[in-house]
C-alpha cells in the first residue's frame, strides 16, 4: 500500500521505455492510488504497496513497460477506493525497482514522468485501468516567470533555513532547477504541505500561475516558520537556563565530591531528615514532616515555596515533643519556695501543696487543674503563677490575651497566607522547650470577639482537658498534645470572662491586701529586691524603726558602692503606702520604692552625700507631694450625705453620696457618671422614699414641687453596680427629711422597692477601705456576715459591724437623732423658703 513516505529528488534518469500512444499521446495506464502524499513529475520515491488492485497494477506495469498512473487519493483513511475517490490528474510514473520485504509485502521505487489527465476508467478490477491524456504547459522562460522563479527560490530559502525538518541540500537541488514548472514541482514536493495543496500546484499547469500559487504557499509556511521560530527560541532560552543550572549545580557537585566535600544543600536535606527522625514526633506529624521535606528536595532551593516549607518544618522540628522537665516531688522544699516569694496569701499556697500531693499519688493519670487568679492588679497574680512553676520544677510561660480579638492570635494562620506562622500558644511552646509548662494565660478577662473569630472559643479547646491532647494550630495543620501543660489564666474581674470558660477554671481570688499586709510585703519583699535591682545592698533588717516624722539627718559623704546600706523606716512606707499609692496591690508600692532607690542610686554614683535611712521628709523631697489620697471620713454629720462603700479593680474605698432638694416639678437628676444598674438604684431608693413617705417623716406633697439631684463626686470616675442602693436610699431620705447623716458611718448593700437589703459582693476590700478611710461602723446586708470572716483581725477590732435586713435597720443605724429644728429647703434662686413641717 502506498504510503506517506518522504519523496527522494532525482532527476530523470534512464531511457524513456517505448510506450505506444494513440492521439494526443492518449494511452490506458495501470492505477495505483496514493494515500497521504502526491507524486510530481522527475521526482523519485518509494512505495509501499499494500492494497489488493495497487498490487496487480504493479505486476500488469511489470509485466508491460514498468509505467503506472499514480493519483492521490481524496480521502486519506478511504481503504479501497474506487474511481470516484481518485482525483482527476496523476502522473504516469516509471517503476524502478521492485523489492520484496522479508513480510513478504511489495514496495516500490518510481519515478514521476508527467502529468495525466484522467478520462475515463476502464476497467476497476482485479486492478483499477484509466485512459489518460498528458498535459503540458508552456516552458518558455519570460522575464516575468523569471522573476517569479527568483522569488520563489529566495522564499524557499528563508524556509530552509528555519524548518528544522527539510535538508539543507533541498535547496541546493532547486536552485540547479531552470525549468520554472519543474522548479515549483520540486519545492512543492519538498513542503510539507497537505494532500489538497500538492494537489492544486500538481493541477495548475501554467507554469507562471503554479510559481505564483506556491510562492503564496511558501509565505505562508514562512510566516508560521518565523511564528515557531520565535516560540522556541523563547522557549530554548528558558530550557537552556534551567539546563545550565542544572548543569553547573551538576558540576559543583561533582567538583565537591572531588574535593571530599559535600554537597551543603544535599547535608542539610540528609540533616533535617535525620532530625525528624530523631525530635520524637508522634508518628503522624512525622509522616507530614517527611512529606514535605520530600516535596522540598524536589524543589529548586531558589523557588520562594522551598523557604516556606524550610519554615514549616523548622517549627515542627523546633516545638517540644517529648522533652520535659522532671516534677519536684520535696513538699516541704515547694512550701518553701512560695513563702520564699510571697508574703500570706495561705490559701493558694495550700491549694498548690495539696495539687503536688495529690499528683504524687495519683501519677500521670492527674489532669492539671485550670487555676484562674481573679484579683486587681498588682496583687502578685503573674509572680505568683512564676513562683508556682519554680515550686514545681517547671518552665514558665506567660501570654497577656488583653485586646486579642483575632481567632488566629491564638491559633494562627494557615499556610496559604503569606507570611503565616503559628498561633501564641504554639509560639510560647516552642519557647519555653518543653512540654510541661507552667503556662499563664494573662487577662482572660480582656479577651475581645469580633467579625475576626471568636478567640474565647479557640481558648476552650485549650483549657479543655478533654480536647487539649490535639489542639488544632492552623498553621501546624497537626495535632498538638498541651495536655502535660499547667495552665493557670489571671483576671482583675471574674464577670466579663464568658461563662463556658468560667466553668473550666478553679477561681481563686485575691482580694488586695491590708495596709499591715503591704507594709509586711514592702519590708520583707519589695525594698530587698528594688535594692537589689538598683545595687544598693542591704545589711541589716529594716522596719525597725518606727519613729514617725523623723528627720533624715545622718547624711553620709561616703560614696561607695559596695558599702551602701539604704533602709526604710516603718513610717516612711506607711505614707508610702498611705498618700503615695491608691490600689490593692502593691505595684505602684514597689515602683514608688524603686523610684526613691534609683534617686538614692545616683546621689552614691555623684559622689554626693546620700540618706542612709528613708524617712516620711525625704518622700516629699524625692517624690515630690502626696499624689494620691484614698476617701476619709466625714468630719460633721451632715444633711443629705451619706457614705456608701464602692468596689473596684484598684479596691475598695469610701464613696460620698451626696443629694440635695430644691424647689421644681418633681425630677430627679443624676450626676456623676452613673451607669445604668446605679440609676435604677436611684429610682428605687427614691420609691421606696416616697412610698413609706409618711413614715419616714417626709412630707409626700413636696415630691412633686421638689427636683432632687444626686450627685456621686469624682465625676470622671465611672461607677455602677447595684451595692450604692442603700446608701443612696440614707442620702435621700436624709434630704428629704433634714435628719442627718451620722458621720462615721459607712454603708453597702442592695436595695428592694419594699426596703429589703440584698446582699453584695467584695466585703472585704471594702471594709479594708472603710477602715482606711476612718470610719468606725460599717453597716452590711444579713446575708454577707460570713464575708467578715476573711477581714484581718485588726481591722475588724476597730470597726463595728451592724448587719441589717430591711432599710428601717439602716435607718437606725446611720441617721441621727430627729431635728430639733424645722428643716429648712432651699428655693432655686438661693432665697429661704417657708420650712415644711415634718408629720409625726
Ligand atoms: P499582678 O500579676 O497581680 O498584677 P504582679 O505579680 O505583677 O501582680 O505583682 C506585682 C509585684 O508585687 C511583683 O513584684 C510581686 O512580686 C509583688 N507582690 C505581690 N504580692 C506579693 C506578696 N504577697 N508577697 C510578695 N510580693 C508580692
Amino acid at each position: 500500500m502506498p504510503d506517506d513516505l518522504p519523496i527522494l529528488f532525482d532527476f530523470p534518469s534512464g531511457p524513456e521505455a517505448a510506450v505506444i500512444e494513440g492521439q494526443h499521446g492518449e494511452r490506458e495506464l495501470p492505477v495505483v492510488p496514493l494515500i497521504n502524499t502526491v507524486l510530481f513529475p522527475h521526482m523519485l520515491t518509494p512505495l509501499f504497496v499494500g492494497r489488493e488492485r495497487s498490487v496487480a497494477a504493479v505486476e500488469a506495469a511489470m509485466e508491460h513497460d514498468r509505467t503506472i498512473l499514480v493519483i492521490a487519493q481524496r480521502e486519506q483513511d478511504a481503504d479501497d477506493v474506487g474511481p470516484n475517490e481518485l482525483f482527476g490528474v496523476g502522473v504516469e510514473a516509471h517503476i524502478q525497482r521492485v523489492l520484496k520485504m522479508p513480510d513478504g509485502s511489495t514496495s516500490i521505487v518510481v519515478q514521476g514522468r508527467r502529468r495525466m489527465r484522467v478520462i475515463d476508467f476502464v476497467q476497476e478490477r482485479p486492478m483499477l485501468r484509466a485512459r489518460v491524456v498528458p498535459i503540458y504547459g508552456e516552458e518558455d522562460k519570460s522575464i516575468a516567470i523569471e522573476a517569479m522563479m527568483r522569488a520563489v527560490l529566495s522564499l524557499f530559502e528563508r524556509v530552509v533555513k528555519l524548518s528544522r525538518t527539510l535538508p539543507d541540500d533541498s535547496y541546493i537541488m532547486a536552485m540547479n532547477v531552470d525549468e520554472p514548472g519543474w522548479l515549483a514541482d520540486l519545492v512543492a514536493s519538498t513542503l510539507p504541505l497537505d494532500v489538497s495543496r500538492r494537489q492544486e500546484i500538481l493541477e495548475t499547469i501554467d507554469p507562471e500561475e503554479r510559481l505564483r500559487r506556491l510562492s503564496i504557499m511558501l509565505t505562508q509556511e514562512l510566516d508560521v516558520l518565523e511564528l515557531e521560530s520565535r516560540i522556541h527560541t523563547q522557549v530554548q532560552k528558558e530550557v537552556d537556563k534551567s539546563q545550565r543550572e542544572f548543569f553547573l549545580r551538576e558540576k559543583m557537585k561533582a567538583i565537591q565530591r572531588e574535593l571530599g566535600q559535600e554537597d551543603p544543600l544535599q547535608r542539610d536535606l540528609l540533616e533535617l531528615r535525620e532530625k525528624i527522625l530523631i525530635s520524637g514526633m508522634p508518628e503522624k506529624v512525622q509522616i507530614k514532616a517527611t512529606e514535605e521535606l520530600e516535596r522540598m528536595e524536589a524543589m529548586s532551593p531558589a523557588s520562594p515555596e522551598y523557604s516556606v516549607i524550610r519554615t514549616y518544618i523548622d517549627w515542627l522540628l523546633d516545638l517540644p515533643w517529648t522533652n520535659q522537665t522532671e516534677d519536684t516531688n520535696d513538699l516541704i522544699e515547694a512550701a518553701h519556695t512560695l513563702d520564699r516569694n510571697h508574703y500570706g496569701l495561705p490559701k493558694i499556697k495550700d491549694r498548690i501543696l495539696e495539687f503536688m500531693a495529690v499528683r504524687q499519688l495519683a501519677g500521670a493519670r492527674l489532669k492539671s487543674p485550670i487555676l484562674c487568679f481573679v484579683g486587681p492588679p498588682g496583687v502578685g497574680k503573674t509572680s505568683l503563677g512564676r513562683s508556682i512553676a519554680e515550686a514545681l520544677g517547671r518552665h514558665f510561660a506567660r501570654i497577656s490575651l488583653g485586646g486579642i480579638h483575632d481567632e488566629a492570635e491564638i491559633r494562627g494562620h494557615r499556610r496559604t497566607y503569606i507570611g503565616a506562622l503559628p498561633g501564641r500558644i504554639i509560639k510560647t511552646m516552642k519557647d519555653t522547650g518543653t512540654i510541661n509548662p507552667v503556662f499563664m494565660l494573662d487577662e482572660i478577662d480582656k479577651l475581645g470577639s469580633d467579625f475576626r473569630g471568636d478567640p474565647a472559643s479557640a481558648l476552650l479547646e485549650v483549657l479543655d482537658p478533654e480536647q487539649n491532647n490535639a489542639f488544632a494550630d492552623h498553621y501546624l495543620d497537626v495535632h498538638y498534645d498541651l495536655s502535660k501543660v499547667m495552665f493557670i489564666t489571671t483576671a482583675n474581674l471574674l464577670d466579663p470572662i464568658p461563662p463556658a470558660l468560667r466553668d473550666r477554671m478553679e477561681v481563686i481570688h485575691l482580694p488586695g491586701y491590708t495596709e499591715e499586709e503591704k507594709l509586711q510585703i514592702a519590708q520583707q519583699f519589695l525594698v530587698p529586691k528594688q535594692l537589689e535591682a538598683n545595687g544598693l545592698t542591704r545589711t541589716e533588717e529594716i522596719g525597725l524603726r518606727t519613729e514617725l516624722g523623723e528627720l533624715d539627718l545622718d547624711l553620709s559623704p561616703q560614696p561607695l558602692a559596695h558599702s551602701v546600706e539604704l533602709q526604710f523606716s516603718e513610717a516612711a512606707l506607711r505614707q508610702l503606702i498611705r498618700s503615695y499609692t491608691y490600689e490593692a496591690g502593691v505595684r505602684n508600692l514597689e515602683r514608688e520604692i524603686g523610684a526613691i532607690c534609683r534617686k538614692v542610686a545616683r546621689r552614691v554614683a555623684e559622689g554626693r552625700p546620700f540618706p542612709r535611712i528613708v524617712r516620711p521628709a525625704l518622700l516629699t523631697k524625692y517624690l515630690g507631694p502626696a499624689h494620691r489620697s484614698h476617701g476619709v471620713a466625714e468630719l460633721h454629720d451632715e444633711i443629705g450625705v451619706a457614705t456608701g462603700l464602692s468596689w473596684t479593680a484598684n479596691g475598695g474605698d469610701t464613696m460620698a453620696i451626696e443629694v440635695s432638694v430644691m424647689e421644681g416639678k418633681g425630677a430627679l437628676m443624676l450626676t456623676g457618671q452613673l451607669g445604668e444598674v446605679m440609676r435604677e438604684s436611684a429610682q428605687a431608693a427614691l420609691s421606696f422614699a416616697r412610698a413609706n413617705a409618711r413614715r419616714l417623716g417626709i412630707n409626700e406633697r413636696r415630691f412633686d414641687k421638689t427636683d432632687i439631684h444626686i450627685h456621686v463626686p469624682e465625676g470622671a470616675v465611672p461607677k455602677d453596680g447595684p451595692s450604692a442602693g442603700i446608701t443612696l436610699a440614707i442620702a435621700l431620705i436624709s434630704a428629704l427629711s433634714s435628719q442627718a447623716v451620722k458621720h462615721d458611718v459607712a454603708m453597702t448593700g442592695e436595695i428592694t422597692l419594699r426596703g429589703r437589703v440584698l446582699p453584695v459582693g467584695g466585703i472585704k476590700e471594702k471594709i479594708l477601705g472603710a477602715h482606711r478611710a476612718g470610719i468606725r461602723t460599717v453597716i452590711l446586708p444579713r446575708d454577707n456576715e460570713r464575708d467578715i470572716a476573711e477581714v484581718p483581725g485588726h481591722v475588724k477590732r476597730k470597726l463595728a459591724f451592724v448587719y441589717v435586713d430591711h432599710m428601717d435597720d439602716v435607718i437606725a443605724g446611720a441617721l441621727c437623732a430627729p431635728p430639733a429644728s424645722e428643716p429648712v429647703l432651699l428655693k432655686r434662686n438661693g432665697k429661704r423658703e417657708k420650712p415644711i413641717k415634718i408629720e409625726e
